[in-house]
């Protein structure tokens, strides 16, 4: 088990530097987001004994049963938040998590503004973009992504390093990921997290500086998160 959790994460960093490679890119631009939601320590931990430093969780209340004593032990760990924050969960995600993915309304932005006030703590922020208009899914319209990323400066304080997406899944990816590439340039924020395990390559060729990928490290997930 530990060692099909290494040979896997060995396998995609393989195939992260050779898309960065094909698209002329420095593959030390894309950094590897292993999401391990539904997973535990025990999963967890041969990745982490791999150098896998940066993990991803889509829900609060399981980050904070399951990392304050992995970052105790590993203190240079990165934890994004990928998964839809509510606002009265924005005190514990800016206490444990380094990156949160998801500011995707204006009373989170607010939330998160107060929180990091308060604590004094300040994970880097990226605005989720709702690129396929997906009614059932979070995230900014397109057309508004550029302007809510100056309304998270200029009224909550808050810097943005970046944006995230997940294109709908019955559709080509690729125009998706350009899109929010140029979405990202237009606000003039750095990063782009996007691409999962069945198109991480896809999103490195279109500009990702974080992809996320899960089952294609841990395995299949037993129940869906
Ligand atoms: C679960 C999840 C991933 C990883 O998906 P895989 O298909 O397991 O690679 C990436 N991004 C988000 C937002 C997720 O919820």
């Amino acid at each position: 088990m530990s060692t099909a959790i290494a040979d896997n994460l060995a396998a995609i960093r393989a195939r992260i530097d050779r898309a960065a490679r094909t698209a002329g890119r420095d593959a030390a631009g894309v950094t590897l987001v292993a999401v391990s939601k539904t997973f535990g320590a025990d999963e967890i931990r041969p990745a982490l004994e791999a150098g896998q430093r940066v993990f991803g969780e889509n829900r609060v209340q399981e980050a904070m049963a399951k990392w304050p004593a992995l970052k105790e032990e590993f203190p240079d760990i990165e934890l994004h938040l990928i998964g839809p924050l509510q606002s009265n969960k924005a005190k514990e995600a800016v206490a444990l998590f380094d990156v949160i993915e998801t500011v995707d309304r204006e009373k989170i932005a607010a939330a998160l503004g107060a929180e990091i006030e308060k604590q004094g703590r300040r994970p880097r922020l990226l605005v989720q973009v709702n690129t396929g208009e997906e009614p059932q899914k979070a995230g900014i319209p397109p057309r508004e992504a550029v302007a809510f990323v100056a309304r998270c400066r200029a009224e909550h304080g808050l810097e943005i390093a970046g944006l995230m997406c997940i294109p709908p899944a019955d559709e080509d990816p690729a125009p998706h990921f350009a899109l929010l590439d140029e979405l990202a340039r237009e606000a003039g924020v750095p990063w782009r997290s996007m691409g999962m395990s069945g198109d991480f390559e896809i999103a490195v060729s279109q500009g990702a500086t974080h992809v996320r990928v899960g089952n294609a490290i841990f395995g299949h997930r037993d129940y869906p998160a």
